[in-house]
């Protein structure tokens, strides 16, 4: 694999970053993954304003442009070929002496990589996937993409220990989003999705499978999802750049709805399929 780091494409073997990178010592720095269909990045400028916005939150100052991460990336994609694919990049506040305060004059350290999207197996399209619900132990600025994902990975690995596939986190009460994943649920018919706030990621994804919910005239709400609503649900699923529409159809043990992927996520995973088979033909 060719990695892109501080301005040079090289082999995995040869990028090193320091022991002292801020990203290492502190976990200071913020990322973004960008799912590349038939060599065509998915919302590109969605998921580049969402990491503008990352960066300008935590103060560390954008390495590039607009037009200097498209480069970056068009590089980097032509030096790894493949099927599906996603970008993988991530922004550290750089190499300094080990000290809270901000270092001055340091360049922040830029590394990017390319991963396959390993395509889902028919059989969880078929059957769903199992969730177990687990305490949220996050900060209060979960809307920042940011590498300190500590909690993320503890939750994650809850879920795996019980058997399941993802955690859904609880929050003061309400359902917020996944590990590493949003959240929608479908009661009476309608679709709801927590409104974005700092107590969750604004996933790409997400924000397009509203929109195509909504372009399809399919009800659809923006409104908070209290734990119990959860146990309630007709449909649940999570969504994520590489893992797109998961129908969950167990939760902590119990079925959810009719135990199997429902009738509107059928739907709309449909109309991403479409979104995605457009966007491959451009
Ligand atoms: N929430 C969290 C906590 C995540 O880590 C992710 C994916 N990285 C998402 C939501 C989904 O975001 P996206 O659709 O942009 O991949």
């Amino acid at each position: 694999m060719i990695i892109y780091l501080n301005g040079e494409f090289v082999p995995e073997t040869q990028a090193r970053v320091s022991v002292f990178d801020r990203g290492f010592l502190f976990g200071d720095g913020v990322y973004e993954v960008i799912p590349v269909f038939g060599g065509r990045p998915l919302r590109l400028a969605e998921h580049l304003e969402r990491l503008t916005r990352s960066l300008a939150e935590v103060r560390i100052d954008n390495p590039h442009d607009r037009s200097g991460w498209e480069s970056l990336f068009t590089t980097l994609l032509e030096k790894n070929p493949g099927g599906d694919r996603s970008l993988y990049v991530q922004v550290t506040r750089g190499v300094a002496r080990r000290d809270h305060a901000f270092p001055t004059g340091v360049r922040p350290t830029v590394f990017a990589m390319v991963n396959p999207i390993v395509p889902q197996n028919p059989a969880v399209l078929e059957q769903g996937v199992a969730a177990v619900v687990v305490d949220d132990h996050r900060w209060s600025r979960c809307d920042i993409k940011a590498i300190t994902l500590l909690p993320n990975v503890l939750a994650r690995q809850e879920a795996l220990d019980a058997g399941a596939t993802e955690a859904i986190l609880i929050r003061q009460g309400l359902a917020t989003e996944g590990a590493a994943s949003n959240l929608f649920v479908v009661g009476d018919g309608v679709i709801v999705t927590p409104p974005k706030d700092r107590s969750l990621l604004p996933g790409i994804t997400r924000d397009l499978v509203v929109e195509l919910a909504q372009e399809a005239g399919l009800p659809l709400m923006e409104s908070t999802i209290p734990e119990q609503s959860l146990r309630v649900a007709e449909e649940i699923w999570l969504t994520s750049s590489t893992r797109e529409i998961l129908p969950v159809t167990r939760l902590d043990g119990r079925p959810v709805g009719a135990g199997v992927p429902g009738p509107v996520w059928r739907r709309v995973h449909g109309l991403y399929q479409d979104y995605k088979a457009r966007l491959r033909e451009t």
